[in-house]
Protein backbone atom coordinates (compact mmCIF):
# COMPACT_ATOMS: atom_id res chain seq x y z
CA UNK A 1 0.00 0.00 0.00
CA UNK A 2 1.66 3.22 -0.74
CA UNK A 3 2.44 5.82 1.46
CA UNK A 4 -0.87 8.11 0.33
CA UNK A 5 -2.74 5.15 -0.32
CA UNK A 6 -2.39 4.39 3.95
CA UNK A 7 -2.70 8.07 4.52
CA UNK A 8 -6.26 8.24 3.22
CA UNK A 9 -7.17 4.81 4.79
CA UNK A 10 -6.30 6.21 7.92
CA UNK A 11 -8.29 9.64 7.59
CA UNK A 12 -11.34 8.38 6.85
CA UNK A 13 -11.58 5.05 9.16
CA UNK A 14 -9.73 7.38 11.95
CA UNK A 15 -6.91 4.18 12.76
CA UNK A 16 -4.03 4.59 14.82
CA UNK A 17 -1.25 5.12 12.12
CA UNK A 18 0.42 8.28 10.27
CA UNK A 19 1.30 8.84 6.70
CA UNK A 20 4.42 8.14 8.14
CA UNK A 21 3.75 4.83 9.15
CA UNK A 22 4.27 5.34 12.65
CA UNK A 23 1.69 5.03 15.62
CA UNK A 24 -0.34 7.17 17.03
CA UNK A 25 -3.43 7.97 19.05
CA UNK A 26 -6.62 7.35 16.80
CA UNK A 27 -8.47 10.98 15.47
CA UNK A 28 -11.82 11.50 17.06
CA UNK A 29 -14.74 11.64 14.29
CA UNK A 30 -17.74 12.92 15.74
CA UNK A 31 -20.33 10.74 13.81
CA UNK A 32 -23.78 11.95 15.85
CA UNK A 33 -21.88 15.26 14.88
CA UNK A 34 -21.66 13.48 10.89
CA UNK A 35 -25.56 12.52 11.28
CA UNK A 36 -26.71 15.84 11.89
CA UNK A 37 -24.66 17.02 8.62
CA UNK A 38 -27.00 14.33 6.84
CA UNK A 39 -30.11 15.55 8.53
CA UNK A 40 -29.69 19.14 7.73
CA UNK A 41 -29.26 18.78 4.12
CA UNK A 42 -32.49 16.33 4.19
CA UNK A 43 -34.16 19.06 5.70
CA UNK A 44 -32.85 21.80 2.71
CA UNK A 45 -34.69 19.54 0.51
CA UNK A 46 -33.74 18.47 -2.71
CA UNK A 47 -30.68 19.72 -3.98
CA UNK A 48 -31.18 19.94 -7.47
CA UNK A 49 -29.29 22.25 -9.68
CA UNK A 50 -31.55 25.18 -10.05
CA UNK A 51 -33.83 24.99 -6.84
CA UNK A 52 -33.73 26.64 -3.66
CA UNK A 53 -32.76 23.22 -1.63
CA UNK A 54 -29.60 23.41 -4.25
CA UNK A 55 -28.47 27.11 -3.57
CA UNK A 56 -29.04 27.30 0.75
CA UNK A 57 -27.16 23.61 0.33
CA UNK A 58 -24.29 25.16 -1.29
CA UNK A 59 -23.81 28.01 0.79
CA UNK A 60 -24.21 26.00 4.36
CA UNK A 61 -21.34 23.43 2.76
CA UNK A 62 -19.31 26.83 2.35
CA UNK A 63 -20.00 28.45 5.47
CA UNK A 64 -18.21 25.11 7.05
CA UNK A 65 -15.54 24.60 5.16
CA UNK A 66 -14.72 28.37 5.29
CA UNK A 67 -14.51 27.81 9.28
CA UNK A 68 -12.80 24.65 9.15
CA UNK A 69 -10.36 24.81 6.41
CA UNK A 70 -6.48 26.48 5.28
CA UNK A 71 -7.99 27.64 2.45
CA UNK A 72 -11.58 27.42 0.38
CA UNK A 73 -12.13 28.16 -3.19
CA UNK A 74 -15.24 28.05 -5.04
CA UNK A 75 -15.58 27.20 -8.67
CA UNK A 76 -18.71 28.48 -10.32
CA UNK A 77 -19.60 27.04 -13.69
CA UNK A 78 -22.50 27.45 -16.51
CA UNK A 79 -23.45 24.14 -17.97
CA UNK A 80 -26.31 23.67 -20.80
CA UNK A 81 -27.80 20.76 -21.27
CA UNK A 82 -28.75 18.67 -24.26
CA UNK A 83 -32.29 20.32 -23.63
CA UNK A 84 -31.02 23.79 -23.64
CA UNK A 85 -31.45 24.52 -19.82
CA UNK A 86 -28.56 26.64 -18.14
CA UNK A 87 -27.92 25.14 -14.62
CA UNK A 88 -25.75 27.55 -12.77
CA UNK A 89 -22.93 25.00 -10.57
CA UNK A 90 -20.63 25.15 -7.90
CA UNK A 91 -17.77 23.08 -6.67
CA UNK A 92 -16.28 23.28 -3.38
CA UNK A 93 -12.75 23.40 -2.95
CA UNK A 94 -11.20 23.11 0.74
CA UNK A 95 -7.75 22.05 1.70
CA UNK A 96 -5.45 21.41 4.93
CA UNK A 97 -1.79 22.02 4.52
CA UNK A 98 -2.04 23.44 0.79
CA UNK A 99 1.25 24.07 0.68
CA UNK A 100 2.63 20.39 1.36
CA UNK A 101 3.84 18.13 -1.65
CA UNK A 102 2.09 14.63 -0.26
CA UNK A 103 -1.05 14.79 -0.65
CA UNK A 104 -4.70 13.15 -0.48
CA UNK A 105 -8.24 14.28 -2.37
CA UNK A 106 -11.41 12.60 -1.07
CA UNK A 107 -14.46 13.94 -3.20
CA UNK A 108 -18.22 13.82 -2.80
CA UNK A 109 -21.00 15.05 -4.75
CA UNK A 110 -23.42 17.70 -2.97
CA UNK A 111 -26.23 17.79 -6.03
CA UNK A 112 -29.28 14.98 -6.16
CA UNK A 113 -31.00 13.34 -8.65
CA UNK A 114 -34.04 15.29 -10.16
CA UNK A 115 -36.38 11.62 -10.79
CA UNK A 116 -35.94 8.89 -8.76
CA UNK A 117 -36.33 7.24 -12.48
CA UNK A 118 -34.38 3.51 -11.49
CA UNK A 119 -37.11 3.48 -8.50
CA UNK A 120 -38.85 -0.09 -8.75
CA UNK A 121 -42.01 1.59 -7.37
CA UNK A 122 -43.33 3.23 -10.52
CA UNK A 123 -45.06 5.81 -8.52
CA UNK A 124 -41.72 7.24 -7.40
CA UNK A 125 -40.09 7.25 -10.56
CA UNK A 126 -41.20 10.98 -11.62
CA UNK A 127 -40.19 12.36 -7.75
CA UNK A 128 -36.77 13.52 -6.91
CA UNK A 129 -34.42 11.39 -5.37
CA UNK A 130 -34.39 12.55 -1.37
CA UNK A 131 -30.36 12.19 -1.07
CA UNK A 132 -30.04 10.87 2.20
CA UNK A 133 -27.65 8.21 0.72
CA UNK A 134 -27.05 9.39 -2.65
CA UNK A 135 -25.58 12.67 -1.92
CA UNK A 136 -25.97 13.48 1.65
CA UNK A 137 -23.48 10.95 3.27
CA UNK A 138 -20.66 11.56 1.33
CA UNK A 139 -20.93 15.40 2.20
CA UNK A 140 -21.67 14.83 6.03
CA UNK A 141 -18.61 12.45 6.40
CA UNK A 142 -16.24 15.24 4.51
CA UNK A 143 -17.73 17.56 6.39
CA UNK A 144 -17.00 15.49 9.56
CA UNK A 145 -13.72 14.98 8.15
CA UNK A 146 -12.73 18.96 8.08
CA UNK A 147 -13.76 18.88 11.43
CA UNK A 148 -11.26 16.57 12.74
CA UNK A 149 -8.56 17.90 10.32
CA UNK A 150 -9.40 21.44 11.81
CA UNK A 151 -8.77 19.99 15.07
CA UNK A 152 -5.42 18.49 14.72
CA UNK A 153 -3.22 19.27 11.17
CA UNK A 154 -3.05 16.42 9.10
CA UNK A 155 0.55 14.66 8.20
CA UNK A 156 0.25 14.94 4.61
CA UNK A 157 -1.99 17.82 2.66
CA UNK A 158 -6.04 16.75 2.36
CA UNK A 159 -8.32 18.12 0.08
CA UNK A 160 -11.98 17.87 -0.02
CA UNK A 161 -13.52 18.14 -2.72
CA UNK A 162 -17.90 18.88 -3.08
CA UNK A 163 -18.72 18.56 -6.70
CA UNK A 164 -21.73 19.92 -8.03
CA UNK A 165 -24.04 18.39 -10.96
CA UNK A 166 -23.07 14.94 -11.24
CA UNK A 167 -26.54 12.54 -10.66
CA UNK A 168 -28.55 15.45 -13.59
CA UNK A 169 -28.66 13.31 -16.45
CA UNK A 170 -28.99 9.89 -17.90
CA UNK A 171 -26.10 7.74 -16.91
CA UNK A 172 -27.25 4.71 -19.49
CA UNK A 173 -27.83 6.56 -22.90
CA UNK A 174 -25.81 10.60 -22.72
CA UNK A 175 -22.62 11.20 -20.19
CA UNK A 176 -22.78 15.29 -21.38
CA UNK A 177 -24.67 15.91 -18.44
CA UNK A 178 -23.85 13.46 -15.78
CA UNK A 179 -20.41 13.85 -13.82
CA UNK A 180 -20.36 17.26 -14.51
CA UNK A 181 -18.75 18.67 -11.81
CA UNK A 182 -15.96 16.33 -11.46
CA UNK A 183 -15.59 16.32 -15.33
CA UNK A 184 -15.22 20.42 -15.21
CA UNK A 185 -12.86 20.18 -12.07
CA UNK A 186 -10.44 17.56 -14.23
CA UNK A 187 -10.16 19.53 -16.56
CA UNK A 188 -9.66 23.15 -15.29
CA UNK A 189 -7.22 22.49 -13.02
CA UNK A 190 -4.42 21.16 -15.64
CA UNK A 191 -4.72 24.12 -17.17
CA UNK A 192 -3.96 26.55 -14.61
CA UNK A 193 -0.57 25.62 -14.63
CA UNK A 194 1.38 27.93 -16.44
CA UNK A 195 -0.88 30.83 -15.22
CA UNK A 196 -0.48 29.76 -11.48
CA UNK A 197 3.12 29.77 -11.36
CA UNK A 198 3.03 33.17 -12.84
CA UNK A 199 0.56 34.08 -9.96
CA UNK A 200 3.00 32.54 -7.47
CA UNK A 201 6.18 34.20 -8.46
CA UNK A 202 4.03 37.69 -8.33
CA UNK A 203 2.72 36.36 -4.71
CA UNK A 204 5.70 35.94 -3.16
CA UNK A 205 7.73 39.14 -4.88
CA UNK A 206 8.06 41.57 -1.13
CA UNK A 207 8.29 44.79 -3.75
CA UNK A 208 4.72 44.18 -5.70
CA UNK A 209 1.56 46.32 -4.29
CA UNK A 210 -1.29 45.24 -3.47
CA UNK A 211 -2.98 46.17 -7.08
CA UNK A 212 -0.49 43.96 -8.65
CA UNK A 213 -1.07 41.15 -6.81
CA UNK A 214 -4.62 41.46 -7.13
CA UNK A 215 -4.50 41.65 -10.95
CA UNK A 216 -2.16 39.02 -10.67
CA UNK A 217 -4.86 36.95 -9.16
CA UNK A 218 -7.50 37.67 -11.25
CA UNK A 219 -5.57 37.20 -14.33
CA UNK A 220 -4.25 33.89 -12.93
CA UNK A 221 -8.07 32.57 -12.04
CA UNK A 222 -9.84 33.63 -15.16
CA UNK A 223 -7.29 32.07 -17.06
CA UNK A 224 -7.95 29.17 -15.31
CA UNK A 225 -11.34 29.46 -16.98
CA UNK A 226 -13.39 30.66 -13.91
CA UNK A 227 -14.47 33.90 -12.06
CA UNK A 228 -12.04 35.61 -9.92
CA UNK A 229 -11.91 34.54 -5.86
CA UNK A 230 -13.21 36.96 -3.74
CA UNK A 231 -11.00 36.40 -0.66
CA UNK A 232 -7.60 34.67 -0.37
CA UNK A 233 -7.45 31.51 -2.61
CA UNK A 234 -5.73 31.38 -5.15
CA UNK A 235 -3.63 29.02 -3.79
CA UNK A 236 -6.21 26.75 -5.93
CA UNK A 237 -4.73 23.95 -8.09
CA UNK A 238 -1.10 25.18 -7.34
CA UNK A 239 1.80 22.93 -7.45
CA UNK A 240 3.18 23.72 -4.05
ZN1 LIG B 1 -24.87 9.89 -6.84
Amino acid sequence: MSRLWRAAVCLVLGLACTARGGASRPREFAGERAFGYLSQQMQFGPRIPGTPGHERTGDWILAHLRATADTVAVQGFTHVTRRGATLHLRNFFARFRPAATDRVLMLAHWDTRPRADQSANLGQQRLPVPGANDGASGVALLLGLADVLKTKPPAVGVDLLFVDGEDYGNFATDSNDVLIGSRYFAGHTRRCSPCCSTWSRTRTSSSTTKATRRRSRRKWWTGCGGSPPTWATAEFSCPA
